[in-house]
């Protein structure tokens, strides 16, 4: 069963900017997949479209098998949407925000009033039920448009950036929690440019830049194909000169911090052996570059090289 089906979507505004120019997507029921790219690319304008807040210019969206052309509401019934915007009536209290839309999606009152509790709970809301929205800090508002997005328990919840100006440890939870339902069943698409919230959520990644899918494969694949690491070394004693290492680039960026590039023929045991034949102590090391932000660009320049061909590997 296939979640969402997105064939040649094409959107052009009104002002004549081009925001998709022919993305293909498919989705598979129980997934959890990373639509990524930079700002502009046209993440949130698909969203829209398959969402019904925006009309496509041309393509066809189906949603578990409702074409959103002919059968809309049986599509929209199966989408739960978390806007990057904050779109809440923030004079309304967080409990008859969630009520209100489980009435909206026709939830009976008990159901309703179970399932609003069931979430807030879950967003670690409950406390603050009846507070207006108003009073809540931006984190919290936007775990309430989660809490109101599952309310009618979705198929498909679709989050568009989920945690931008979230702190990082209700992220973590929030993260969790995601991990949780898309466990339990619910098919999750995530729209980020934290590559770092992909890379540790989502099984498929969808690269979307200008308006068109530039790579979409399992995370693994993705990350598989990264040949090269860069790790920052943070040194014990000072030194003056980047070490000269066999099958290792080295660059000092300051006497104490050592980066180093590595590929995949060789592993962190000889870059350790070969730093301590010269003497070299680390006290510790992280990676420099996100990998998926390493793929991301060179995927771009590859596509810029190449603008008729697809993404090279
Ligand atoms: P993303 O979500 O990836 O940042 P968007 O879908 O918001 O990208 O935008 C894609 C392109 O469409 C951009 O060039 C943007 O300026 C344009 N765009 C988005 N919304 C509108 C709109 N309402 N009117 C005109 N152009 C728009």
């Amino acid at each position: 069963m296939t979640a969402l089906v997105i064939k040649n979507l094409m959107k052009t505004y009104a002002n004549g900017n081009v925001a998709l120019q022919g993305v293909d997507l498919v989705v598979e029921a129980g997934d959890f997949h990373a639509l990524l790219g930079p700002n502009g690319a046209g993440k949130t304008t698909a969203i829209g479209i398959v969402t019904s807040l925006v009309n496509k210019s041309g393509g066809d969206v189906e949603v578990f098998g409702h074409n959103i052309d002919t059968d809309l509401e049986a599509a929209k019934s199966c989408i739960g949407l978390v806007p990057q915007e904050i779109n809440l009536n923030l004079w309304d209290s967080v409990q008859n925000i969630v009520l209100n839309q489980a009435g909206y999606y026709g939830l009976p009152r008990r159901l309703a009033q179970q399932r609003t509790e069931k979430y807030l709970q879950a967003m670690r809301l409950w406390d603050r039920r009846k507070q207006a929205a108003r009073s809540l800090s931006g984190g919290m508002k936007r775990r309430l448009m989660i809490a109101r997005a599952l309310v009618h328990e979705p198929k498909l919840l679709i989050l568009d950036e989920p945690t931008a100006g979230v702190d990082i440890e209700i992220r973590r939870s929030m993260w969790d929690y995601l991990r949780e339902i898309n466990a339990a069943g619910t098919t999750i698409i995530l729209t980020t440019h934290n590559l770092e919230e992909a890379e540790s959520l989502c099984r498929h990644v969808a690269i979307i830049d200008e308006g068109a899918i530039i790579e979409d494969a399992p995370m693994k694949t993705v990350l598989r194909k990264l040949q090269r690491e860069v790790f920052v070394l943070s040194l014990e004693e000072p030194i003056t000169v980047a070490p000269t290492l066999d099958g290792f680039e080295t660059k000092l960026l300051d006497s104490l911090e050592l980066e180093v590039a590595k590929g995949p023929a060789h592993n962190l045991n000889e870059l350790f052996a070969q730093l301590a034949r010269c003497n070299i102590r680390v006290l510790s090391l992280r990676n420099k570059a996100n990998r998926l932000e390493e793929l991301f660009l060179r995927l771009v320049e590859n596509k810029d090289a190449n603008p008729q061909g697809t993404a090279a590997p």
